[in-house]
């Protein structure tokens, strides 16, 4: 068993923003990765067409902005070597192939026992493989959503299962919500981007999808849970979503595509 001052579980980027601001401190540390890279969800189990959702200055990791020719919505290749640059500059070396299988705290010690085993998992990259094929997604988060999109655009048959209400918003209702949030109540953003919401997107419950009685940005301060991010603006949303869910519901399920 090895003794270590601070063990870091993962190197997504909270964990690579953890890992440099300890090293800031002086502080020594070790990043156990079950995956054998860094920030695997963006490299490995991440689609081709992924942009971060929100504006790039509230994405940025600390002690390092992003570069300023970084368009607004970072495509995922650049969040990627942006990353890979703050993982040279702040010189982070995780240890990959590592899974946490638990981390309890003993009180007579007063120390963590972190157990660590070898590990590896499959991947999603693009649509393209399933054109005429019936797909159906499971999980209604922005990558389920995100990745029933691509299906659809590659010709895929494709239905999504909503299990629990979801707030749909645009990129651009969630970059005013954000900047809005500094200076008023989140009751009353919520309040006027659900107004929006159902300006755009209209009423949801036609195509078997419920609104949260709870706003998007009070549901992300109280448990974290971020709206699903219309990645494709408004009228594309309109265009494609608007219409393939046309086709109507059954039991919770909302049709993608054709
Ligand atoms: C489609 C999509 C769009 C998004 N857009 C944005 C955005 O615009 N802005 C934003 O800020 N966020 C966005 N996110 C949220 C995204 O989850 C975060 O940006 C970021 O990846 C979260 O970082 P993290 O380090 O907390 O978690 P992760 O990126 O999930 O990293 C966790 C790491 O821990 C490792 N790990 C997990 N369990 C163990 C274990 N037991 N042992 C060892 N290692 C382990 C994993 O392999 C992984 O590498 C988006 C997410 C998705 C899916």
């Amino acid at each position: 068993m090895e003794e270590q001052a601070t063990i870091i579980v993962g190197s997504g980027p909270s964990g690579l923003a953890t890992a440099a601001c300890l090293s800031q401190q002086s502080i020594p540390y070790i990043i156990l990765e079950r995956e054998d890279c860094i920030a695997s969800i963006w490299k490995k189990y991440s689609y081709d067409r992924l942009h971060l959702h929100l504006a790039k200055q509230f994405c940025e990791l600390p002690h390092m902005s992003f570069p300023a020719f970084y368009p607004t919505f970072v495509p995922k290749k650049m969040f990627i070597q942006y990353l890979d640059d703050y993982v040279s500059h702040f010189n982070i070396s995780p240890m990959f192939q590592r899974t946490v299988e638990s981390a309890e705290y003993n009180e007579v010690s007063k120390r963590w026992i972190v157990r660590a085993r070898n590990a590896s998992s499959g991947e999603y990259k693009s649509g393209k493989e399933f054109k005429n094929k019936n797909v159906l997604v499971v999980g209604s988060g922005n990558s389920g959503v995100e990745i029933a999109l691509d299906l659809a655009n590659h010709g895929a048959k494709t239905s999504i299962i909503f299990r629990r209400p979801v707030h749909f918003l645009s990129r651009e209702m969630v970059y005013l919500g954000l900047t809005m949030l500094k200076y008023f109540p989140a009751s009353l953003v919520d309040f006027l981007m659900l107004m929006l919401s159902k300006l755009v997107y209209g009423e949801l419950t036609k195509y078997g999808i419920i609104r949260p009685t709870e706003g998007p940005f009070s549901m992300k301060i109280k448990c974290g849970k971020y709206p699903v991010v219309d990645v494709v603006n408004g009228l594309g949303r309109a265009g494609l979503i608007g219409k393939t869910l046309a086709h109507g519901p059954t039991h919770g399920q909302c049709p993608f595509g054709v």
